[in-house]
């Protein structure tokens, strides 16, 4: 209150002395802004800040605040730029999570996202069957690759593989028993519960077994003529270990095999990441791959396009003709259908493997292919950059519901901070935000799923965090 430039008459002459419209458009801060944006829409902003600034002082306040025609000038553009913003941007992923579902799981091959960029940009032949000049079908692009590469009779794609299950229950087990083993009826993520999908299908669920083991003889025995599928769920996204037992799908393809005297109960493989490669490779435990349950009986195999095949967003059902042909018909079917860019890019995806080359070729396997030397230079060339920081051996998570409690050994380059917090939120303000991992006092970056090109904006991005810092 003792400040006098709060003194009433001060306010009212600050009031009287805004500038103009005109004034503030006249300014060199919105010489640009007004090339790239309809007058009308300058205008506007312009008034809205002249209104919040007149509010501001009606009410008392803003004695101290600037409101110079250059400084309404530049608030009112950078109302403007706000709003061109996408609110979906590109981020850097900087944890070391590979297959990170909050920051969009599988960045896409050059090629896939250079055909899905295609597909969105022009016509393309989606429904159009270009040898006899007339109606196609949409689902026929990926199949003979899905044949190809897990000896599967049919395939289709899907949504996602919360929508593959969804359609799998609705088509094939609406009004009939579903088995499944205690240990599976799980929930996968952000509310999705295999109970609460099967019962929302239509299909009715019967558990067998106990949380930790369930024998082919559990499913044998609830068994009957009515029984429309066992279902196998991937444990994705947590391990039981110690005491614990789960019958092959092979001995679950015995068990639906001897329901001989209804329709035929069909053999259902969630398998969840849709992982075509051998992952003990990579120093990794064994994760199901979609060809192993084809080979052993599956009638249908479900996986999603965009963990371990590292595809986009997607979920392929591949199996025995006559069962996927019931999903083909089925009136959802044209609910959960992918768009022309998914299917433009699950294509070039699965095309890789069929080369060979996914490890070369497919982000996510280059990332988890990435050995610790590699990243240990890496990290060791932002330390030197940025002059500061330590690079210290760590673990990258695999994530995403796939090889749960695995990791790739890495190196991270680390950074004590007093707010490391405000760090955090610092880098992840920059024009292309970075994603980073906070462990008490300290940022921890991880070279590995940072994808190559954006090391030199990790790099400016550290160089200014230090800067501050010090
Ligand atoms: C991830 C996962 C799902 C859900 O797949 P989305 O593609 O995310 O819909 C379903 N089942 C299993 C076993 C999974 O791991």
């Amino acid at each position: 209150m003792s400040n006098p430039s709060n003194h009433p008459a001060d306010l009212s002459h600050k009031l009287r002395s805004l500038p103009s419209v005109d004034r503030v458009l006249s300014e060199p801060a919105l010489t640009a802004v007004l090339e790239q944006w309809p007058r009308p829409q300058v205008v506007e902003a312009v008034r809205a800040e002249l209104d919040s600034a007149r509010a501001l002082l009606g009410a008392g306040n803003g004695a101290d605040a600037a409101f110079a025609p250059a400084d309404i000038a530049e608030s009112a553009g950078h109302a403007l730029s706000v709003q061109l913003q996408p609110s979906l941007r590109r981020v850097i992923n900087a944890t070391g999570v590979v297959i990170h579902t909050n920051l969009g799981r599988a960045p896409a091959s050059d090629a896939a996202a250079r055909a899905m960029s295609e597909a969105a940009a022009g016509y393309s032949n989606l429904e159009y069957d270009l040898d006899a000049g007339e109606r196609g079908s949409r689902a026929k692009h990926l199949e003979s690759l899905l044949q190809a590469l897990t000896g599967a009779e049919a395939g289709i794609a899907v949504n996602n593989n919360a929508a593959a299950l969804y359609l799998v229950m609705a088509a094939s087990c609406s009004r009939r028993e579903v088995i499944v083993s205690r240990g599976q009826a799980v929930e996968i993520g952000g509310g999705f519960r295999i109970p609460d999908v099967l019962r929302d299908a239509g299909a009715t669920l019967v558990e067998v077994g106990t949380t930790n083991r369930t024998r082919a003889a559990d499913y044998a025995a609830v068994l009957h003529r009515d029984t429309a599928a066992i279902l196998r769920v991937h444990s994705s996204n947590f391990r039981i270990v110690g005491f614990t037992e789960e019958p092959s799908l092979a001995e679950l393809r015995n068990v639906a095999d001897r329901n001989t005297r209804g329709l035929p109960t069909l053999l259902i493989d969630d398998v969840g990441s849709g992982c075509l490669l051998d992952t003990r490779q990579f120093g990794l435990a064994y994760e199901p791959r979609p060809q192993d349950s084809i080979e052993a009986g599956a009638d249908l195999v479900l996986f999603s396009g965009d963990k371990l095949l590292g595809g986009p967003q997607a979920g392929l059902i591949i199996g025995k003709q006559a069962a996927v042909n019931r999903l083909r018909s089925h009136p959802l079917m044209r609910v959960l259908r992918p768009d022309k860019a998914a299917i433009a890019g699950l294509s070039a995806t699965l095309q890789h493997y069929l080369l060979g080359d996914a490890v070369e070729t497919v982000p996510i396997w280059r990332m988890i292919a990435a050995e610790p030397d590699q990243l240990r230079q890496r990290a060791e060339q932002w330390r030197s950059a940025v002059g500061a920081g330590d690079v210290e051996p760590a673990d990258s998570a695999i994530g995403g519901g796939s090889l749960p409690a695995e990791s790739r050994p890495t190196f991270v380059w680390t950074f004590p901070h007093s707010h490391p917090t405000d760090a955090a939120r610092q880098l992840r303000n920059r024009p292309v935000p970075i994603i980073v991992r906070v462990e008490r006092d300290r940022l921890i970056l991880d070279p590995r799923t940072v994808l190559p090109g954006e090391d030199a904006e990790v790099i400016a991005a550290l160089r200014q965090l230090v800067g501050g810092d010090a």
